[in-house]
């Protein structure tokens, strides 16, 4: 058959082993996801009770144009509802940033190691992807500047990145915004935005305002505890949103899902406890990575990324037969690093109690 040439060897996303699964093959009674930074303590009590009482007849079609939760998120953000466009979750606003803006003979320039879906969906369109190392730790926009060309489509600044949890601050990213040439677009991915309590970091919703050719991206996943519910949303000047819908499925949210969405949204106060819980639960693992002498990136977000001395796909193993799914640093550019969720105290303090006994065995602690 006639497939796009680029899908020769291409493999799909590899999300971690089902708990299930995991259960299954170990005969464990209990295992602990902690590789996908879904948040610990679920969703706000308020979506809980909600979800107890709905009654939504799904049996017809969601409002493809999200009014209700269009109006909360734009009340909540001081934008215009003709500035946002939601996402079935934001990995759906990659793609559809994506498919509308990388083709053939375009390129498109992203940190590395980060998010892999920046790279996956612009090698489907079969655009050239130009990765920029990490500097310090964090992006080098200096060089992402540098890799800019005429056939720039795509920057791609994940803000917290994801793998390593570290920031560009606002004075870094102001000056850069500042000399990205205005048909180049910048995709500010904010995924962990809510957890991030460094000043350095500022709210970006501005230079939606001042830029043209920016865009930011939020999502209901990760601090709001609703993955499974598939909502992202992305902000954006009025232009852009009107240039990008044409190409997002008519039906890209359920119904279930706006209205989780909006009764998520009015509960801050859970999002603030959790991620206060948050704080101290990356302190177990940075009091860890101390005593014991491993290297860590300073996260700002609810995972780590940290040093094992030892091979990252063993511990990964090792781990998982000790009933705790994590990500090995193999798989996402980061070799002898593990990235863990930051869990919930008991969580943390289980997990580290069986990683030190998996490293002293593995010879890491003489
Ligand atoms: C988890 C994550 C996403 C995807 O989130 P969804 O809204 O669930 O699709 C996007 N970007 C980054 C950096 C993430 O870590």
């Amino acid at each position: 058959m006639k497939w796009k040439q680029q899908l020769n060897g291409m493999k799909a996303y590899k999300p971690g082993k089902p708990i299930e699964e995991v259960k299954r093959e170990f005969g464990l009674d209990e295992v602990v996801k902690l590789a996908s930074n879904e948040n610990p303590y679920g969703y706000s009590p308020k979506v809980k009770a909600f979800l107890e009482s709905d009654y939504t007849n799904h049996a017809i079609y969601p409002d493809g144009y999200a009014q209700s939760l269009r109006t909360a998120v734009a009340e909540y953000l001081d934008v215009k509802e003709s500035e946002l466009i939601f996402g079935n979750g934001s990995d759906d606003l990659i793609a559809i940033l994506t498919r509308a803006l990388l083709y053939p003979g375009v390129n498109t320039v992203m940190a590395t190691p980060s998010f892999s879906q920046y790279k996956h969906n612009a090698e489907i369109e079969g655009a050239e992807v130009r990765e920029v190392p990490l500097k310090n730790r964090k992006h080098d926009l200096e060089a992402m500047l540098n890799a800019i060309d005429e056939n720039t489509s795509i920057v791609w600044i994940c803000n917290p990145n994801n793998p390593t949890g570290t920031i560009v601050s606002d004075e870094e990213l102001k000056a850069f915004l500042a000399k990205v040439p205005s048909e180049v677009l910048v995709v500010l991915d904010e995924a962990y935005f809510e957890y991030v309590n460094d000043p350095a970091y500022q709210n970006t919703l501005p230079y939606v305002q001042q830029y043209p050719n920016v865009v930011v991206m939020r999502t209901f996943s990760k601090a709001y505890g609703l993955a499974s519910f598939r909502v992202g949303y992305l902000v954006g000047q009025e232009d852009v949103v009107a240039k990008l819908d044409p190409v997002r499925a008519p039906f890209n949210n359920t119904i279930l899902s706006q209205k989780v969405a909006i009764v998520a949204l009015n509960d801050q106060q859970f999002i603030t406890e959790c991620c206060e819980a948050n704080e101290k639960g990356k302190q177990q693992y940075v009091e860890f990575c101390e005593k014991h002498g491993l290297d860590y990136y300073p996260s700002q977000t609810n995972f780590i990324l940290f040093e094992v001395k030892a091979d990252s796909d063993l511990v990964f193993q090792e781990m998982m037969e000790r009933g705790f799914i994590i990500r090995s640093g193999n798989a996402l550019g980061a070799p002898g690093y593990i990235r863990v969720t930051i869990g919930t105290e008991q969580q943390n303090s289980k997990f580290l109690g069986l990683l030190e006994e998996v490293l002293t065995e593995q010879g890491v602690f003489a």
